[in-house]
């Protein structure tokens, strides 16, 4: 090792801590759940779970386990093979299928993560000739897709219509050949929903394509769970659709693209995070089918969860809180600076309310919050807890 790199290190890491920014890990030791078993320095304790993506509850649902384990003594552990070579099974074509019926596209492809879906699309749709214009508010995994990829970028405010308008008519102006509209469908640590039919029609007017990162909505919002572009009547106008299978959708692993068939067709060719990467392990792939099926016949789950959300909502704004607006159960509560976000969560915990504090940069300095989740998981009883539990910890933390 090169003498002082350690040393180095050491230090960005001290900074990162005096800054107030050190992000700890805490250990479950149960499955993922509404209620859960966390271990901490004086033992084990039940958390009533407020930060998890489990929006349907799905991730620890007795049938997705029971197709888990019969693929794993069908199926095997493990692919070690990339798809191209060896890696495919019926499982995963199966999967890919009722992945792009359940969207109503063409076909799609799955990828490792959705970080990878949207790491590998941009480079292989796009060329140096094309431009993407992209919200400024989208998925650390969008940005890095699109630095990778040889295309123009554009980058509008959100969420901002005027903005992206210019943007589409600088991109005329420098001659674009083909323009591609990126948005989240809610944007995650602020849980507001992109404003897609005004995004399609000005991709209407400028002749531009439309792809939305669909992975906080996908299972839980819309009509039978299809998403942003079914909750917003945007409907096939989107013409694709990136998810995850880590979040509603069974939250293990995995992420997709869905869309037309040569765009699902040249991905299998060009993506490199597809190309160079194994593919998903037998018992994920079984369990995430299973996971669409039931995740489309959830409106029970889809109900408690809206239910949910009004009550929570209505509750913290009661107590006094400061809560950014939107319709999803993304409900983040504004700190503005991360100490007190930071106090707010370690006095929740000591109150048995798992939450996580977002602070930069995961979100901008100044924009520090807790990021509560509302998932159909929690019964009535855990909102209630979980509000009273804000109200006292707001106060003790002094941010009520
Ligand atoms: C979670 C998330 C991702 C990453 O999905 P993974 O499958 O966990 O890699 C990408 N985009 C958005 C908007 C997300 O919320």
């Amino acid at each position: 090792m090169q003498p002082g790199f350690l040393d180095h290190l050491r230090d960005t890491l001290g900074e990162i801590e005096a800054q107030g920014l050190l992000k700890r890990e805490r250990q479950i030791v149960s499955p993922q759940s509404g209620r859960i078993t966390v271990r901490g320095p004086g033992g084990e304790r039940e958390m009533v779970n407020l930060c998890a993506n489990n929006y349907l509850g799905l991730a620890n649902h007795p049938e997705i386990a029971a197709a888990a384990r019969q693929a794993l003594d069908t199926r095997g552990f493990g692919m070690a093979s990339v798809r191209f070579i060896c890696g495919a099974q019926d499982l995963h074509r199966a999967l890919e299928g009722a992945i792009a019926a359940y969207l109503g596209k063409d076909d799609a492809i799955l990828f490792a993560a959705c970080f990878d879906a949207n790491g590998g699309i941009f480079e292989a749709l796009l060329g140096p000739e094309d431009a993407v214009i992209s919200d400024a508010l989208n998925h650390a995994s969008i940005i890095d897709g699109v630095r990778l990829s040889k295309a123009r970028r554009y980058r509008y405010a959100n969420p901002d219509m005027d903005a992206l308008e210019a943007q589409l008519r600088q991109a005329n102006a420098d001659g674009a050949r083909f323009k591609l509209i990126v948005t989240d469908g809610v944007f995650s640590m602020d849980g507001h929903v992109a404003k897609l039919p005004d995004i399609c029609a000005l991709a209407d007017r400028y002749g531009a394509t439309v792809m939305v990162d669909d992975c906080h909505a996908t299972g839980h919002l819309g009509d039978k769970g299809r998403g942003t572009p079914a909750l917003t009547g945007a409907g096939d106008r989107v013409d694709i659709v990136t998810g995850t299978l880590g979040k509603t959708l069974g939250g293990s692993m995995g992420g997709f693209v869905a869309a037309a068939q040569p765009i699902i067709d040249l991905l299998r060719q060009r993506a490199r995070p597809y190309l160079f990467s194994n593919s998903l392990a037998p018992a994920v792939a079984a369990g995430s089918l299973k996971a669409i099926e039931l995740a489309e016949r959830a409106d029970a789950e889809r109900a408690k969860l809206q239910r949910h959300t009004q009550r929570f909502r209505q509750g913290l704004s009661d107590a006094g809180f400061d809560l950014l607006p939107g319709q999803t159960p993304i409900i983040p509560v504004m700190t503005h600076e991360a100490v007190p976000a930071q106090r707010l969560a370690a006095e929740l915990d000591q109150r048995g309310v798992y939450v996580a504090g977002f602070f930069y940069p995961v979100v901008p300095q100044g924009r520090a919050r807790i990021r509560t989740q509302m998932s159909a998981a929690l019964d009535d009883a855990d909102i209630d807890f979980a509000i009273a539990a804000f109200a006292d910890a707001g106060k003790a933390a002094s941010v009520i």
